[in-house]
């Protein structure tokens, strides 16, 4: 009878410990799980990328800060041109 009881207090014992490892488990894989992919706009001035919550919209179109926005979209061939 002694030994029914070791062996449940043992039993318990690894069902506690396997369950905390299963969450330990499962809480990894939901951290190295991808995380959904911000959106991100492009800067009409200078053409760099920001995630959309750090962008600014102005008039229709995103820009990577207030400065841009105010200074505006710049045009194409400005934007290719080999002189700035
Ligand atoms: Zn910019």
């Amino acid at each position: 009878m002694k030994y029914l009881v070791v062996l449940a207090v043992v039993a318990i014992a690894f069902w506690i410990w396997n369950s905390k490892r299963k969450d330990a488990l499962r809480e990894r894989r939901a951290a190295q799980a991808p995380r959904v992919p911000q959106a991100t706009v492009r800067c009409a001035h200078c053409g760099v990328h920001v995630v959309r919550q750090e962008g600014v919209q102005h008039d229709g179109q995103w820009f990577c800060s207030k400065d841009h926005a105010r200074k505006g979209a710049r045009s194409p061939a400005e934007h290719s041109g080999a002189s700035s």
